[in-house]
């Protein structure tokens, strides 16, 4: 019998083994594919590589303005695969060694869930004291669109091997803009199409309005407020008709319409684990319904965000180590959007912040009076939201490389500062994390390089 048997070793199954084994527990970690699941492999790195490729196919490309002589001479997709799975490679050998290092039972298999207390691999039985459900998620499609050929989800498009001339995206959420803005760079005509009224609708109104304009002055094309109907193809391409009945043709339809959590199958209901469409229902201390059944990562509803499943995971190893650990504040988890530009948010939107907490104030400090911005040749600003006289509830940013500067926002949110907490903490000049300070001094009452 083991303290702990974790099923699925992506970001919340491997961060719930590290800790568990650092806490001396005995662990047993089982995978049926790679260590590192979706993030390492097909979501956040590659993702962020092909977009570090873009950046530097638009630097080239601007170089001009810059006095810099350089010409974009197109993309060689197998090189730049080659440095997106040279990056992947380096990291997962890294994850293997960690995870070789500790006191972890490592099992390669699919796994079922047998007993509330038992997971079977391969014919084999893993009884644990607890069990950790942690099996991720798969990119959903919608009913009547197959993923095949041109028609792809996110798994396939990493692995193209050409650029395409022409793609439609259907879901203009965080996948679809992060590849709507990679495309582009690499000369892709793009066209999003977004069922609900805005490009990345779960950002603050101000952002989501931000990002249209940048994406259209970058000649990314996108339609809001439609929905999907069909989608036909043939030897040369894609035809997807609308809603409206206006039909669209390209090379290639990405489908990034969100994703489901990978449960079916795997014994969860048969053991009695309450669920909810497929997800896996826990408290907030990541308990499910059935004693010392555990659950972290994409199957739990709420943010699918890897660094949400190593928290989830630090914390459930703690949990089972009698530690006590303080719930998780799914607000104050930081969310990034790495297009070009960047958004960052934590916390509430200013229409949510009003709703909750009644009387709020915002700020706007726009990047034009921040001079990294301007020596890049950034657009953007960063919003900060209050409660009247109260603390940060909301940091709502856009523009280049801001993602970097979420750190900040996240500590003031959740150490609950107010901007007069966080005012007399000096910011490096000339920075693009000043514009912070600079949105502090001004929601505190005294603007320095901007007008009250
Ligand atoms: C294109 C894309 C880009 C993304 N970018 C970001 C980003 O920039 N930042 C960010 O924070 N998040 C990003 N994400 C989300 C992130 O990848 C997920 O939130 C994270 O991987 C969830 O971790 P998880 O452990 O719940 O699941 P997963 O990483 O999916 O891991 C689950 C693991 O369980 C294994 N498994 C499943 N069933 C079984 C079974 N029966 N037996 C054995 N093993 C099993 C799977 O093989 C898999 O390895 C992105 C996702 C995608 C698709």
């Amino acid at each position: 019998m083991h303290d702990i048997v974790i099923l699925g070793g992506g970001s919340g199954g491997y961060a719930t083994a590290l800790r568990a084994s650092q806490l001396g527990l005995s662990v047993v970690l089982i995978e049926q594919d790679k260590l590192g699941g979706t993030c390492l492999h097909r979501g956040c790195i590659p993702t962020k590589a092909l977009l570090h490729a873009a950046e530097v196919a638009d630097t080239a490309r601007e170089g001009e303005a810059f006095g810099v002589h350089s010409t974009f001479n197109g993309i060689d997709m197998t090189k730049v695969n080659s440095y997106k799975d040279g990056v992947i490679g380096r990291l997962y050998k890294g994850l293997q060694g960690l995870v070789a290092s500790r006191a972890i039972t490592y099992v390669e298999g699919y796994g079922r869930l047998v007993s509330p207390n038992t997971v079977e691999v391969n014919g084999e039985r893993y009884e644990g004291r607890n069990v950790v459900l942690a099996t991720g998620s798969y990119a959903r499609s919608i009913p009547g669109l197959d993923i095949a050929g041109r028609v792809m989800t996110s798994d396939q498009a990493l692995q193209l091997d050409y650029v395409p001339t022409s793609v439609i995206i259907l879901g203009g959420g965080v996948i679809g803009v992060e590849f709507a803005s990679v495309w582009r760079s690499f000369g892709v005509d793009v066209t999003v199409i977004e069922g609900l009224p805005t490009l990345v609708p779960a950002e603050d109104a101000a952002v989501s309005k931000a990002m249209e304009r940048a994406f259209r002055k970058r000649g990314i094309n996108f339609k809001t407020g439609v929905r999907f109907q069909s989608a036909t193809q043939d030897d040369s391409g894609v035809n997807v008709t609308l809603e409206t009945g206006e039909t669209l043709r390209a090379d290639l339809l990405l489908v990034a319409v969100g994703r489901g959590p990978r449960t079916e199958g795997l014994g969860y209901e048969e053991q009695g684990v309450a669920m909810d469409r497929g997800f896996v229902l826990t408290n907030e201390r990541l308990a499910t319904n059935v004693p010392g059944v555990f659950a972290v990562g994409d199957i739990v509803p709420g943010l699918q965000l890897a660094h949400r499943g190593f928290q989830q995971g630090i914390f459930v190893a703690e949990e089972i180590a009698g530690l006590a650990p303080l719930a998780i504040d799914e607000t104050g988890i930081p969310r990034v959007t790495y297009s070009e530009p960047e958004i960052a948010s934590i916390g509430y939107t200013e229409a949510q912040a009003k709703e909750k907490f009644g009387e709020i104030e915002s700020y706007e400090y726009n990047l034009g009076g921040n001079g990294k911005s301007q020596i890049l040749g950034t657009a953007g600003f960063i919003k900060l939201v209050r409660q009247k006289d109260g603390p940060v509830v909301g940091v709502h940013m856009i523009g280049s490389r801001v993602g970097e500067l979420i750190g900040e926002a996240q500590l003031v949110y959740n150490w609950e500062a107010s901007p007069e907490d966080v005012t007399p903490l000096i910011h490096a000049h000339p920075t693009q994390n000043e514009a912070f300070g600079e949105a502090f001094l001004a929601l505190a009452g005294k603007p320095l390089h901007a007008h009250a």
